[in-house]
Order: structure tokens, then C-alpha cells, then sequence
């Protein structure tokens, strides 16, 4: 895969925007979703029918897989509102680590990337990402 390091261009930046937000429109689909199909009817039914501990456990282990999922949600969005952040204040683009420009090819499949691939890869071999 070609690396093209080198500053983006307003226009580009502008696209990266609107896919960031688009990707967090998505995101909020996606959780309307799950909870809709998650916390559903029955589920409530559930809640407000508690028979014995095998009805606590089930409602114990659904709620571990509800928070599950918003919690990786909600680390998406983190990411993407700092990618947002780093657009306003000039930033966006530069790997964190070592401050040289992520490939572009990298962004586009990746857009709230902080670090470039070569830095990702080390400090995952770290064990710090
Ligand atoms: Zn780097």
C-alpha cells in the first residue's frame, strides 16, 4: 500500500470532517438499535417480573452485555470527537507519538487514527494501545 506523508489539504480535511460525522451519526443508529432489540419487551418483562435467581442472573448477565456494547460505543465516539477536536485546533492528521503526518491512505480507512501505523504497531507491541 502507497504511504503519502505529507499535510492535508483543506479540502481533504473538509471530507475527513464529514466522514467522522457521518461515521457518528452512524454510531447513534447503531445504539438506538441495540437498544431497541436489546432492551426490549421482554426484557422488561423480565425486570418487572423477578420469579427467582435464575431470573437475576439472566437480567444480570443482559445487562453485562447491554453495557458491554455501549461501552465500545461509547469509545468510538470518544475517538471521533477527538478526531473532530484535532480538525478544529489545526491538528488532525499528525500522529501523537512521533508527530510526523499519518498517511493518508491510513486516514481513509481509518479517519479518528492518532497514530501512524508505524507507531501504532510499536506500541502495540508495548502493549500501550
Ligand atoms: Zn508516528
Amino acid at each position: 500500500m502507497a504511504r503519502t506523508r505529507r499535510p492535508l489539504t483543506d479540502e481533504e480535511i473538509q471530507e475527513f470532517k464529514n466522514m467522522l460525522l457521518q461515521k457518528k451519526d452512524e454510531i447513534w443508529q447503531a445504539i438506538r438499535d441495540d437498544l431497541k432489540s436489546r432492551v426490549s419487551e421482554e426484557y422488561y418483562s423480565l425486570i418487572n417480573d423477578v420469579n427467582d435467581e435464575e431470573d437475576l442472573a439472566q437480567i444480570d448477565l443482559q445487562e453485562e452485555v447491554i453495557l458491554g456494547v455501549l461501552e465500545a460505543r461509547k469509545k468510538e465516539l470518544e475517538a471521533i470527537d477527538q478526531a473532530l477536536w484535532r480538525i478544529e485546533h489545526g491538528e488532525y492528521g499528525r500522529c501523537l507519538e512521533c508527530e510526523d503526518w499519518i498517511c493518508i491512505e491510513r486516514l481513509k480507512v481509518r479517519p479518528w487514527a492518532i497514530y501512524c501505523r508505524d507507531c501504532k504497531e510499536r506500541l502495540e507491541r508495548l502493549g500501550k494501545v
